[in-house]
C-alpha cells in the first residue's frame, strides 16, 4: 500500500490519516505541536452532522448546545438584532480536548505520528511534490496531504505552475485576539449572552462577548493586525458595554490568523492535495471551518481508496477538488462574495443596513451557518433586487447591493465554465478566471 504523509495535524488531515490508516495505508503525520499541546485554548463551535459526515463516532464527552447570537451595530440608537437557535444543536467543544480526541482516534488506527516535527517546505520532483522537508529531516511519500493550516509552508513554497499557491491579500483573513477572563457575579445576569459588535471601535471588524456560567469569552477580529493598544482599548470597550466581564485573564490570550476568504480555486497538484484553512476552507463571514475540514478530510480519504492507479496525480485528485466545489465551495464562494461588500461599508452604513431592515435574521442564521445558497439562490436575488428598491435614498447601500447582484451573476458565469474532468489547458484558464474574478471584487485601499 503507498505511503501517505500528512503534513500537520489540521483537522482535515487528522480525518484523512484516520480513513487511511484503516484503509490500510502507511499513514505517517507530522505535527509541530509536543503531544501535550495540541489544540488551541478556546471553545469552538461546529455543525451538527461533522462527525456522522465522517463516519467518525464523537467522544461522549464532547457537548452540543446553542449559539444564540446578538448582533449590535456601532450606532446604539439601533436595535440589536438576535438570532433564533438553529433546529440542530451545534457542538461546543473546547480544541484542546478536539485536538486530543482525533490524534488519539489517529494513532489508535495505526498513524505514526512525529510530534514536534515542524514541516518547512514540499521536496519537489519534477512535476510532482514527492515529500516534505523538516526541522529533522526530509521525508518522501506517494502522496502529500496538506493540513498545516493557513500559513502552510507547504502551500507557499510550491512552484506557480502547480496553479495551487495563491497569495494572501487585503480582506482574504481576518487578525483575531481570543481570551477568557472571569466574571463579575456580583451584577446581574445579560438579557443576552451572546453579543457580537459590528464594527466595534468603528474599526474594520468585530468583536464579541459570551457570557458562560463561570467565565467570560472575548474575541477581537480585525481585517488588519490590531497592535496591543488597539486590542486593550477593544477590550475596555467590550467591558463597559458588559459589566459581567471580569478583568482576570484566566485561558488564552493568544493571536490567530483566521481565513475568511473563497477556497483555494485549485486544491491539488500531483501527489499533493490541501484540505482545511490550507486551502483556505472556512465560512467565510464567519472564518469557522471545522466542519468544512472534516468534510474534505473524508472527501479526500475516499478520492485517494478510490484511485486504483495509485498515481495519486492531479487528474485523480481532480475528483476531490470537484466534489468539494459542488458541495461545499461553490456555496462557500457565494458568502464570499457576499462578505466582500463588508469593507466597502462604513460603520454608520452598517448601523443603517439594520435601521432599514436590510438584513433578516432568517438571512443571518443562513449566513453565519454554510446555507449561502438558502438566501442566494434565485429567491435570494429577487429579495436583493427588493432590497435595493428600499434602500433607494441611500446611494452608497444602494451601489453596492447592486454591486452584489452584478458579482454574483458574473461569478455564476464562472462557475460554469469549471471544467469538471481534469484538463491542464482548462485547469489554468479556470483559476485564471476565479482568482481575477475575486482580485477584481476587492475592495483596494
Ligand atoms: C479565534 C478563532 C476562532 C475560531 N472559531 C471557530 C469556530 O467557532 N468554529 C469553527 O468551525 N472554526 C473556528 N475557527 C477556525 C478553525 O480553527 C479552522 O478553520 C479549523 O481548525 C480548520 O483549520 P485546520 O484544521 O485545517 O488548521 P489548523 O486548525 O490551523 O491546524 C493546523 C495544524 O497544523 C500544525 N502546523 C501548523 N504549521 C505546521 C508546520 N509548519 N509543521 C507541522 N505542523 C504544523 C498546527 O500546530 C495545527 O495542529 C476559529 C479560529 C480562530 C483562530
Amino acid at each position: 500500500m503507498a505511503n501517505i504523509i500528512v503534513a500537520g495535524g489540521g483537522n482535515g488531515g487528522l480525518v484523512a490519516a484516520i480513513k487511511l490508516a484503516q484503509a490500510g495505508f502507511k499513514v505517517s503525520l507530522f505535527e509541530s505541536k509536543s503531544k501535550d499541546n495540541l489544540g488551541m485554548a478556546q471553545t469552538d463551535a461546529f455543525d451538527a452532522d461533522t462527525f456522522s459526515y465522517a463516519d467518525i463516532l464523537p467522544s461522549p464527552d464532547f457537548k452540543r448546545g446553542a449559539n444564540i447570537i446578538t448582533f449590535f451595530p456601532l450606532d446604539k440608537s439601533v436595535a440589536p438584532l438576535t438570532i433564533p437557535a438553529l433546529d440542530e444543536l451545534s457542538f461546543i467543544v473546547d480544541r484542546r480536548d478536539l485536538a486530543n480526541y482525533m490524534f488519539s482516534l489517529a494513532e489508535e488506527a495505526g498513524v505514526d505520528i512525529h510530534y514536534e516535527t515542524a514541516v518547512k517546505s514540499p521536496i519537489i520532483l519534477g512535476n510532482r511534490v514527492a515529500g516534505i522537508s523538516t526541522d529533522k529531516g526530509d521525508f518522501y511519500g506517494d502522496m502529500i496531504i496538506d493540513a498545516c493550516g493557513v500559513n502552510s509552508p507547504l502551500r507557499s513554497n510550491l512552484p506557480d505552475s502547480f496553479l495551487v499557491k495563491r497569495e494572501i491579500k487585503n480582506y482574504d483573513v481576518i487578525y483575531s485576539y481570543r481570551a477568557y477572563f472571569d466574571k463579575n457575579k456580583s451584577v446581574p445576569e445579560p438579557e443576552t449572552n451572546y453579543n457580537l459588535y459590528l464594527r466595534n471601535n468603528g474599526n474594520e471588524g468585530f468583536s464579541w462577548l459570551i457570557t458562560e456560567e463561570d467565565r467570560t469569552d472575548a474575541l477581537i477580529c480585525r481585517f488588519y493586525r490590531p497592535d496591543d493598544s488597539e486590542i486593550l482599548e477593544s477590550l475596555r470597550n467590550i467591558q463597559e458595554e458588559n459589566p459581567q466581564m471580569g478583568m482576570q485573564l484566566t485561558d488564552g490570550g493568544g493571536r490567530a490568523i483566521i481565513p475568511i476568504c473563497q477556497p483555494l480555486g485549485i486544491l491539488v497538484c500531483d501527489g499533493y492535495a490541501a484540505v482545511g484553512d490550507s486551502a483556505f476552507m472556512t465560512i467565510p463571514l464567519k472564518g469557522s471551518g471545522i466542519t468544512f475540514s472534516f468534510k474534505a478530510g473524508t472527501i479526500l480519504a475516499e478520492t485517494i481508496i478510490n484511485d486504483d492507479n495509485g498515481f495519486y496525480d492531479t487528474e485523480a485528485l481532480w475528483a476531490y477538488q470537484s466534489r468539494f466545489f459542488k458541495e461545499i465551495g461553490s456555496g462557500a464562494c457565494r458568502l464570499a462574495i457576499l462578505k466582500n461588500i463588508l469593507p466597502y461599508l462604513t460603520a454608520t452604513e452598517v448601523s443603517d443596513i439594520f435601521r432599514l431592515g436590510l438584513v433578516t435574521t432568517e438571512e443571518i442564521s443562513a449566513v453565519m451557518t454554510d446555507k449561502a445558497a438558502a438566501i442566494l439562490n434565485k429567491n435570494g436575488l429577487t429579495s436583493l433586487k427588493n432590497k435595493i428598491k428600499i434602500a433607494s435614498d441611500n446611494n452608497t447601500i444602494k451601489d453596492i447591493l447592486s454591486s452584489l447582484l452584478v458579482w454574483l451573476g458574473k461569478f455564476t458565469v464562472i462557475e460554469a465554465s469549471y471544467p469538471s474532468k481534469y484538463d491542464r489547458k482548462a485547469a489554468i484558464k479556470w483559476v485564471e478566471k476565479y482568482n481575477d474574478f475575486f482580485d477584481s471584487i476587492r475592495k483596494i485601499d
